[in-house]
């Protein structure tokens, strides 16, 4: 593969861009070398801007999650920028969208949107905060609920991958009110809510972790948070924003069974566009401004081409359920095969899966939460990482990061990815 033209660009960015990205994982710090420019997308495909064609698994972090360029997606944006792009007036579309959505999704009667999910995140908790009276909130290491400061404690994703898990700019105050837990362990949160009786508001989790790698939640973990949180009449919030209209069209809630109180949401709700959005039960959402006290607001929320965008994707996903087992089933042969060549390579490693987000870690131990996340060998994923995309395969520049499958993706798709793999296990230098 050649990379000239994306080095040159990437050189011309990194003078009037900080680091030359807009979010700090596309820079492939963890990984080295230089980010791939991308010239368009169609379907599983990348094309990037020196000609390359490139196998996509991290599907724009989650959103392409029926492949790039959907035609009814991109039709139904089309069509609608005839008409303006922004009002700041309401239209139906609004409520189209919010109507499919709270049909779609289990245990919630109202949704406001916002425009990305560190925002749903942040609006989620200062309503959680304000509906309960309390101030802090429990956040589990490695989870990532966006940049917003009172999730900049031990954040996972690209937090993680810089080595800087608390970030300068974060206040002492903020930080005394975000009490931190491990995932997978309901010891610790149950001390918290001991030690802090009638203080705690709400604990935020992701319900399947997805920004330490793939980590799924052991049985009884959701329930038991579940029961703490009733105990303790704390709210728990399911930050779905990597997991709703993915997992199922209920999310994780309806995948584990698990009721959250307050749901966030983000990149497949928007179809590509930037949307992100909170969820809960009327007695809840009604506190919200402008019904009840608790400010939430936006110039651009609920923009028309990004609720054309999202109502096109939940559209089509409500109507092709069949689309969660099928992406399910590809991720399971993907982590089948790769699993049989690493055995006979007799590399250590773990794969995590759950419905279409999986990841490979480096290491003998079980992944489980952010610790034994951070036990992988990052020599080791350099090399994977660059030896995939030699082959033509795009995959996270991290090992923090879960790869997401698009619908698009076929089973030769599948298999070239398997021989790209294979080859670089015969190849690699141990
Ligand atoms: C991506 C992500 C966010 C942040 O969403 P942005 O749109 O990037 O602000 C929050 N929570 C989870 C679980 C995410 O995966």
């Amino acid at each position: 593969m050649r990379y000239q033209r994306s080095s040159a660009l990437f050189k011309s960015a990194q003078r009037v861009i900080p680091g030359g990205v807009n979010s700090p994982v596309r820079a492939f710090k963890a990984v080295g070398g230089t980010p791939v420019f991308v010239e368009k997308a169609k379907g599983a495909y990348l094309y990037d801007v020196d000609g390359n064609t490139l196998i996509d698994y991290i599907s724009s972090w989650g959103p392409m999650i029926l492949g790039h360029a959907f035609e009814p997606v991109i039709e139904a944006v089309k069509l609608r920028a005839e008409s303006g792009t922004s009002y700041g007036m309401p239209t139906e579309l609004e409520t189209q969208i919010a109507e499919l959505a709270v049909q779609m999704v289990p245990n919630v009667d109202k949704i406001r949107m916002v425009n990305s999910g560190t925002e749903a995140c942040m609006s989620a908790v200062r309503l959680a905060r304000g509906y309960t009276q309390r101030e802090k909130i429990i956040k589990f290491a490695g989870c990532y609920h966006g940049h917003s400061d009172a999730f900049l404690i031990q954040a996972g994703s690209g937090a993680v991958t810089f080595g800087a898990p608390n970030s300068p700019g974060v206040t002492q105050g903020t930080a005394k009110d975000t009490l931190l837990a491990e995932y997978n362990d309901l010891e610790l949160v149950s001390n918290h809510f001991e030690q802090h009786p009638e203080q705690i508001a709400a604990i935020i989790v992701e319900p399947v972790a997805g920004n330490m790698g793939c980590i799924p939640p052991q049985d009884g973990f959701m329930q038991g948070l579940r029961k703490l949180c009733d105990q303790h009449q704390a709210l728990l919030i399911f930050d779905e924003v990597m997991t709703g209209f993915r997992l199922a069209k209920g999310g994780a809630q309806e995948s584990l069974g698990v009721t959250a109180d307050l749901i966030t949401y983000g990149k497949v709700l928007g179809g590509g566009l930037p949307v992100g959005a909170f969820a809960a039960k009327a007695e809840i959402m009604n506190h919200l401004a402008p019904e009840g006290p608790v400010y939430q607001a936006g110039t651009l929320s609920g923009n028309p081409l990004a609720m054309a965008a999202g109502l096109a994707m939940l559209t089509h996903l409500n109507e092709n359920p069949e689309v969660f087992d099928r992406l399910a089933k590809k991720t399971k042969s993907i982590a089948l095969g790769m699993k049989n060549l690493l055995v006979k390579k007799g590399i250590p490693y773990q794969i995590n899966r759950y419905g279409s987000m999986m990841s490979l870690h480096f290491t003998d131990q079980a992944v489980v939460d952010f610790k034994t996340a951070a036990l992988g060998n990052n020599e080791n994923f350099k090399a994977y990482f660059h030896g995939m995309l030699d082959r033509g395969v795009y995959l996270p520049p991290s090992a923090f990061e879960s790869y997401f499958l698009n619908d698009a993706l076929s089973e030769k798709d599948i298999d070239f990815t398997l021989s790209a793999f294979e080859d670089w296990l015969i190849n690699k230098k141990s």
